[in-house]
Formats: C-alpha cells, structure tokens, sequence
C-alpha cells in the first residue's frame, strides 16, 4: 500500500521521500541564492528564493538558512516541501524538481509570518555546503581501485544512542539493522533525520494526544451511531501501535505515553446534510475541497502548521487536527504519511469492530516513518504487517522496527 498520495501541483503533500534518490559518489556543489520579498503587509510577506546550480547536476536537493530574526516564520511554500525548527528552514526538493541540471536553476516560493522585523537572510547551503556564489573548485577524490571486489555486505547495526537498551530478539537483530540503513538512505534524499514531522513529531508536539479530521470523500450519508464507532475504532487501532512500546504495561525505553487518546475533532464533507446529527460535538468543515476531496480547515492541520501555530484556527489550538484520515468511496488499498491514511470508506465502515483494520494499522505505520516493502523482504517467509499482504496485525517485526524509530528519534523529545 502506497506510502503516500498522489502529488499536488504545488501542494505540499510531501511526506517521506518518493522514491530513493542515488547521489554520485561525488558531487560538486556551487550555487548562488536570490532571495526577495515580493510581497508585505502587517505581520506577513512573501518571498521568492531562486536558487542557481553552479555545480554538478543535483539529484535530489535540500536548501537550508536561518531566518535573522527570531519571529521570522515560514507559512506556505510552494515547489519544495518547507519546514522549519527555530530559525531555521529546510526546504527539499518536490518530486517533480528533484533533479536540476548543471547551470539549472530552482525556483521556490513562501508565504510567511514575522513579529517586528523581517530582514532577509543572508547565508544559504544545498545539501550542507554553503552558497558562495561561485563554481566548486575543490577537486573530487581521487578514484581508488579496490583490491577486492565488492562483496554484499549485511548492513552493520548503526551505533545506538548512549544508553539505550536495543534488546530485540536475536533473529531480528540483522533485519531490523537493514531496514534502518535503509531507511536513512532512501528517506528524504538520504537526510532522515532532516524531516520533522513523523508521527512522532506530532505526537510530541501535542503532549501525547492525537486529534483527526475525517475525510468523507463519498457521497453517502453517515449516523451519529457510525460517527461515534468511527472515533472509537480509531482509538482502538491508534492504540495497538501505542501499546508496542509497552513492557509489562511500563513505557520501553524511557517512551512516556502509557495511553494515547484519541479524538475527532473535525468532519469534513461535501455537503452539510450527508451528516446525520445535529450536535456540535466535532466541527464541520463543507465544501473545502482540496485533492478532490473534502478538507479539514488547513489553518487547523498539522500538516500545514508544523511550527504548531494554530492562530488561525477557528476554535484554537484544541481544535487542530493531527492527522486525517481519509475515507474515499471506492477506494482499494491504501496511502499514508505524515499528513494521515487514507483507505475505502467501505473498507472502513465494514470493519469498525475488526479486531485488526490491518490497512489502517499498515498506513498508521508510514505516519510513524515506517518503510514499504514491495522489493524486498528482510525476514522471508515471516510476514509482518509493513509488508503489505504478508500480515494482517502487527507482528514482533513490525514492533522493532517501530522501537528503532523511537530509539532512533527519541533525543528530539529530550528522552
Ligand atoms: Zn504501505
């Protein structure tokens, strides 16, 4: 099942990286930065950044700076996915502009926020190596003959965070340590830890409670009854992953949330009288089609906030959504990431007291940064759920890997 959705001319739907990006074994990196602000008004600009590839052709990018002054904040960019911790900014390549060749340029754009002044920035890196303005003139490494030839090598395990206790079972030890080198080197052009909102981000940034819109792309009706059984299978299967960092009941590692609740906050729908309830006990979002579909407000979504400013949401911050999950009539399969899931709203009506809704367990998964495997299988014959088919729960495989994400990540959250 696909680890993401269809890409959006100029959306911002990126979760992980689409596809695994191969980076010559040496490139030479020069480029020259423009940046201007089109565009102000109180509190607000916007700003166009052009970027001149003065070197090698790039295959897969990444553009960082650091805003000048501390209120200086990234809203909505457009031709790259846009993220920002602190002062800095991130922006990497969108599918479609990830290649540029030798003398090409990239052309970005963003709307953004600032407090009292907005001065532009004034240093600029690709890929970790600052713009000067001028052609690369170190000289690449000087080709090696190797003495023997390459063998296929099993990955060795990436040396884990001081003090962390990785006490998989033995047999999985070598699988799991391939799926992370993996990992890191396919997921956003080989800079996992550059993206910064995985489930677990989000699940940090909302202090361990996760809010959902529902998507109700179909033309049918829903009951108040139907409505409170979705809420309740999202609390049930959100929990199944919840539960893998649990020994004994006691987090694992130093993971803090015993419980995770769950909450729908948000419906969004074609039209106001496909909802069967005349309460206000979530909020209704009509005719925000987005993606050909019906939208939570963006001004409340994660997604499109991941600096967690929810200003604009009506309602405030306790009404945002983290995720969405997406119910499309019709729909076979399955997407995920960082932004929600998406599945049939059949599929899903159909199996809300399943003891496993597997599709929504794999693609909950991908939120959380886990990997497909269409190509390749690290414990063959076993199965496990992310490797869609081959499970329909999930599986101690399925658990490690999910730990190795958070023994991996968890120094963000200063655990
Ligand atoms: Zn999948």
């Amino acid at each position: 099942m696909k680890r993401r959705v269809v890409w959006l001319a100029a959306c911002l739907m990126a979760a992980f990286s689409v596809v695994a990006v191969l980076r010559p074994a040496y490139a030479a990196v020069g480029c020259r930065v423009t940046y201007a602000v089109t565009n102000q008004w109180p509190g607000g600009f916007g700003a166009a950044v052009t970027v001149a590839n003065l070197g090698d052709p790039l295959n897969g990018w990444s553009l960082t700076f650091v805003f000048p002054d501390g209120g200086q904040k990234v809203a909505d960019g457009w031709n790259g996915t846009f993220t920002q911790s602190g002062s800095a900014v991130t922006v990497t390549n969108a599918a479609w502009n990830a290649s540029v060749a030798g003398g090409g340029t990239i052309s970005l754009g963003f709307n953004g926020s600032y407090a009292s002044a907005n001065p532009a920035p004034t240093a600029f890196s690709v890929n970790g190596t600052a713009c000067t303005g001028s052609a690369p003139t170190t000289s690449p490494p000087a080709p090696t003959t190797p003495t023997t030839p390459p063998t296929p090598t099993t990955p060795t395990p990436t040396v884990p965070p001081a003090g962390d206790a990785w006490s998989p079972p033995s047999t999985l030890v070598q699988p799991l340590a391939a799926v992370w080198a993996h990992q890191e080197q396919t997921y956003s052009n080989g800079n996992l830890y550059g993206f910064r909102n995985y489930g677990w981000d989000q699940l940090f940034a909302a202090d361990g409670a996760i809010n959902y819109c529902v998507r109700w792309d179909s033309t049918a009706r829903v009951t108040a009854a139907q409505r409170d059984a979705i809420h309740g299978a999202l609390q049930g299967q959100y929990q199944k992953w919840m539960d893998q960092m649990l020994d004994n009941g006691q987090g694992w590692n130093n993971w803090p949330y015993r419980q995770v609740p769950v909450k729908v906050v948000g419906w969004a729908v074609r039209d106001r009288a496909q909802l069967d309830w005349t309460d206000n006990s979530v909020d209704i979002y009509v005719g925000n089609i987005n993606e050909n579909a019906p939208q939570c407000a963006p001004a409340c979504g994660r997604f499109f906030h991941q600096d967690n400013n929810y200003s604009g949401c009506p309602g405030g911050a306790s009404h945002h959504y983290d995720h969405s999950l997406w119910l499309t009539a019709g729909f076979g399969g399955g997407a995920g990431g960082d932004w929600g899931q998406r599945m049939g709203s059949e599929y899903f009506l159909s199996n809300l007291n399943a003891e496993n809704i597997h599709i929504f367990l794999h693609e909950l998964g991908h939120t959380y940064g886990l990997d497909d495997f269409y190509d390749w299988d690290p414990t063959p014959g076993r199965g496990f759920l992310m490797r869609a088919g081959s499970a329909t729960q999930i599986t101690d495989f399925d658990k490690w890997m999910f730990r190795d994400w958070w023994r991996h990540l968890k120094s963000r959250y200063g655990r």
